[in-house]
């Protein structure tokens, strides 16, 4: 089973990586551009025309291109409601058309300090939880805040306006070279940073990247995120995406939302038996040469509990896992005996698939054939799994959200590690506050902590740190028109305004009253997420200023 199927219909690729498939006649204006991501394009190939046509407009003779801006996020949210949600999608056309630019600066500064950014924030972990990393140990705080830049060059353009009037043309020049300093600048930082650190074990295991940032590398690691420097990372694909993919119900993106907070992990049963013969789950072996490629693979959820006597290490890697599904063959279960294989999570198995669906489907004549035939298995025998990947999306948003929380304002507790107490009601979050704060690490701890946070709380009254964040908002859907967006029900269940799966923020009425908006929040104390009123709370966040 570990050989590759040799068929007739074998994709192709243009030398800008596209599928050849989409370079229909009329289409052959998308090869003017990088590619984006296989299961990205897998998507353009469901795109109508007029869609097509909208991106094109936008993309050809236009800085910056919008073809190179959308995700698979985007793309599946541009699908979903083309077809179910017209105001939205029009709202989601403007959003894309008015905040190109901001979404690539935001690319950018991610890209360059999103390793050192991790880093630091993972040795607030170790050193809490009083882990063994060399890695880390060999970290120093730097400082990339762009501030230090800016005064420069602030300093500069002031002499700059004393000295000369500069025309609109001039000064927009200016602020280009500028900009580009100021990238350069912190491309260089975080070089160095890299270079000095990479003498040790990486022991990466913090999974707060963007998921744009995770996308933009998947070409680099051959779609196997596993591959990455650590494989806690979620695939970036959205609960919206999998709803996209799966067709699933309103009914069922609410059920998904319960369970995340309930921690009710059984999986959702529907209409297809969860049996490995009926599902037809992969062998993972055929495409990870470190997997079992003995015996199919079943679906099942990670636990919560704790293997006894851990290292606090294992311990950091394992808790962002917690309720995620994974595949694991079934040698045992079949009599064949402990092939001692590792596990898979899913999540990654369908983002390498998404890539190479000629896998799946190696007789599919056409990349459009091979999507629609991977959505009809999502939506059937693979729904389960599917459902599984949203309620766990919405787990993974709380921890991102309380290890953002806790590495800002270190004085957090288990009982205000989110800023809503009423969400902390439900046993998700509970237990996963416990597992980010463990008391038997961080009583021992608490001390320096609090040394920490009186550091912390002068380093930031010195500088207000920029940050970044995944900017891109899941729309919001008119509820008139539309069904209940799955993130206002967790709404009802309590969850916090500054939370993670919230998109009601105070002041608004309605999570589905509000435009499209890039989200937009930067830390400007400890403890204190500042939002923009227009903007919704995301949780896909990353601090770059380290
Ligand atoms: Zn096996």
């Amino acid at each position: 089973m570990c050989f590759a199927l040799l068929v007739e219909q074998v994709p192709s690729f243009s030398s800008n990586e596209w599928y050849s498939d989409l370079l229909v006649e009329g289409m052959e204006w998308l090869d003017m551009f990088p590619a984006p991501a296989r299961p990205t394009q897998a998507l353009i190939s469901l795109a109508p025309p007029r869609i097509l046509e909208f991106v094109r407009l936008h993309s050809v003779d236009v800085s910056p291109p919008l073809i190179t801006i959308l995700s698979f996020d985007l793309w599946s949210d541009l699908l979903w409601t083309a077809s179910n949600d017209k105001p939205t999608f029009l709202k989601l056309t403007k959003f894309l058309v008015t905040q190109s630019r901001e979404i690539v600066e935001e690319d950018d500064h991610v890209s360059a300090t999103v390793d050192v950014n991790i880093a630091m924030k993972e040795k607030f972990f170790v050193d809490l939880f009083g882990a063994e990393s060399n890695f880390h140990a060999g970290l120093v705080q730097t400082n990339l805040s762009i501030e230090g830049v800016d005064g420069e060059d602030e300093g500069d353009e002031e002499e700059d306006k004393d000295a000369l009037p500069l025309t609109e043309e001039e000064k927009a020049y200016h602020a280009k070279i500028l900009a580009e300093g100021r990238k350069e600048k912190l491309r260089v930082v975080a070089d160095n940073q890299r270079s000095t650190v990479n003498n040790y074990v990486r022991n990466a295991f913090l999974p707060i990247t963007p998921p744009r940032w995770i996308e933009a590398q998947s070409r680099s690691v051959g779609d196997k995120l596993w591959e990455l420097y650590t494989f806690n990372y979620l695939a970036p694909i959205h609960a919206d995406s999998y709803r996209f993919l799966a067709s699933l119900t309103e009914e069922e993106m609410k059920k998904c939302g319960e369970k995340a907070l309930t921690e009710n992990t059984d999986l959702i049963k529907g209409n297809y038996p969860l049996t490995p013969s009926m599902m037809k789950l992969p062998v993972v072996g055929d495409f990870d040469h470190t997997k079992c490629c003995v015996s199919a693979s079943a679906l099942a959820v990670r636990g919560f509990l704790a293997p006894k006597q851990q290292s606090a290490m294992a311990e950091l890697k394992r808790i962002w896992n917690v309720g995620r599904p994974y595949l694991k063959c079934l040698c045992v279960a079949e009599g064949k005996g402990d092939c001692g294989r590792n596990i898979s999570w899913f999540d990654h198995v369908l983002w390498y698939l998404l890539s190479d669906l000629h896998y799946l489907f190696p007789e599919a004549p056409s990349l459009k054939a091979r999507t629609r035939a991977f959505r009809v298995r999502a939506r059937s025998t693979w729904r389960a799994a599917m459902l599984a990947s949203v309620v766990f999306t919405h787990m993974r948003d709380i921890m991102v959200k309380m290890a953002y929380n806790v590495v800002v304002d270190p004085s957090r507790t288990t009982q205000n590690i989110l800023d809503d107490p009423a969400i902390m009601l439900h046993k998700f979050p509970w237990t996963m506050a416990k597992l980010i704060l463990p008391a038997r690490y961080v009583r021992s701890s608490e001390k320096r902590r609090k040394e920490d946070a009186s550091a912390s709380l002068a380093k930031k009254t010195r500088k207000s740190q920029p940050s970044i964040l995944e900017f891109y908002v899941p729309p919001a859907r008119d509820s008139s028109a539309a069904p209940t967006k799955d993130a206002s029900d967790l709404v009802d269940l309590g969850t916090p305004a500054s939370s993670s799966i919230t998109v009601q923020e105070d002041g608004q009425t309605s999570a589905c009253s509000r435009p499209l908006r890039r989200s937009h929040e930067v830390w400007d104390s400890p403890g204190h997420l500042s939002s923009n009123p227009n903007h919704c709370s995301d949780v896909r966040v990353v601090n770059c200023a380290g």
